[in-house]
């Protein structure tokens, strides 16, 4: 039997499709696969190894208890959408409607579904840098749109503002953008913010910005591209509860927009999931009305995880490219003889008992030439985890 169908679009999106029309799994569920199966200490797929606020983890409890176990309403439960309104404005000044700018989804991963599927006509361009987060390919496959990118390289992996000029047309309906970004930790610049802006403007282009690791930066503070002039009025801002509350497996998220692009999203995203996660959106309301400290800690104590995993790399010899936000820190496995990512990663576990991820799989293939001996490592482990993996990784010399 022939199977036809848009699922090509997005394997080959992704960079999954092979020759033989077979698709691979995501490169993250091969990496856990494959520390599952040596045993090896996973540093490949980011999620945390250790549960969030007991104040989020009980309200959920008491949510399932209480009986919120149905459908809630399309757009999200109130409280949720209150507290995320009140999230934005604590934070950035930022003032949404709960009722006409918010939209609650299936974590951060169907917001940008939805978005992508409901703003792009087939053959519409969409500009993101790359590297990029891998469901960004897919996601535009599956939309028929086309997926322009702009580099991202060493040493800072900031865009050339003049690459980034000449990526935006009039074709442009979408300007993806991820900051702090994944997989390489930058924080993109505010210079590099505005010029998207003033691009957007320019070339009537939608601004969709991935946020979802907002609170996790490490040296000036996360600033939304929808607090700039002129943004806000063209701009999704999309999050989620994973990374800020240690709950990846909720797939709480939501996305903050003018009335019309919410509108818009909803329409194809009440035929995704429809809903989600009941007794989880109230906890996530919890979550983001926790104080100020609580987010300063995330942050802070991330960093010192970033710091003893960096500083474990370098001494095992490889080139560390300082991280400024995320779960990641990219290394070049080049200083120690290692010129092929890929090879290296599926050695590491017999070489080191670690798995990491290849930067190439965040890369059309075009691109991935010139990030062959980069890897990238996820530091959103516990610090004894860490520093056995640091004490591995130095003996791969030896
Ligand atoms: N965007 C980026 C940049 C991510 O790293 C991730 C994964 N964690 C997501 C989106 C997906 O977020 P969620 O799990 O909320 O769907
Ligand atoms: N965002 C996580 C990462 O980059 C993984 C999410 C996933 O497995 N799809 O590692």
């Amino acid at each position: 039997m022939t199977v036809n169908g848009s699922w090509r679009r997005a394997a080959r999106g992704a960079g999954l499709l092979g020759d033989d029309g077979s698709i691979a799994s995501t490169i993250f569920a091969e990496m856990s696969a494959l520390a599952a199966r040596t045993g090896a200490i996973n540093l490949g797929q980011g999620f945390p190894d250790e549960d969030g606020p007991t104040e989020v983890l009980n309200a959920a409890i008491a949510a399932i208890r209480d009986g919120e176990n149905q459908y809630p309403p399309g757009i999200g439960i109130r409280d949720l959408r209150e507290a995320i309104v009140e999230h934005q404005e604590r934070f950035y000044g930022l003032r949404f409607d709960p009722d006409r700018e918010v939209l609650v989804t299936a974590g951060a991963t169907e917001a940008l579904a939805a978005t992508l599927l409901a703003l792009l006509e087939p053959g519409d361009e969409v500009v993101t840098f790359e590297p990029f987060y891998d469901a960004y390919g897919a996601l535009i496959g599956l939309a028929d749109g086309i997926h322009r990118t702009v580099p991202l390289r060493l040493p800072d992996f900031q865009p050339d503002l003049d690459e980034l000029r000449a990526s935006v047309t009039d074709r442009t309906r979408i300007i993806l953008v991820n900051t702090p970004h994944n997989p390489t930790g930058t924080v993109l610049s505010n210079e590099v913010l505005q010029t998207i802006i003033e691009l957007a403007h320019r070339h009537d282009a939608i601004v969709v910005t991935d946020e979802v690791y907002e609170h996790l930066t490490f040296g000036p503070p996360h600033v939304p591209i929808a607090t700039l002039p002129g943004a806000r009025e063209r701009t999704i801002s999309i999050s989620s509860g994973g990374k800020t509350f240690n709950t990846t497996g909720w797939k709480i998220g939501w996305l903050t927009a003018p009335t019309e692009l919410v509108t818009a999203v909803l329409a194809v995203k009440q035929f995704l999931t429809y809903v989600n996660g009941a007794p989880f959106q109230p906890a996530i309301a919890a979550g983001l009305r926790l104080p100020r400290e609580y987010f300063t800690g995330i942050a802070d104590n991330l960093r010192v995880k970033k710091d003893l995993l960096s500083d474990g790399l370098r001494t095992a010899g490889f080139d560390v490219s300082p991280s400024a936000g995320t779960y990641f820190v990219v290394a070049d496995a080049a200083p120690l003889g290692y010129r092929d990512a890929v090879k290296f990663c599926l050695a590491l576990p017999d070489l080191a008992g670690v798995v990491a991820v290849p930067l190439s799989a965040f890369c059309k293939d075009d691109y991935a030439d010139s990030t062959a001996s980069l890897v990238r490592f996820a530091f959103c482990k516990r610090i004894d985890v860490l520093e056995r993996a640091a004490a591995q990784l130095a003996d791969i010399r030896r």
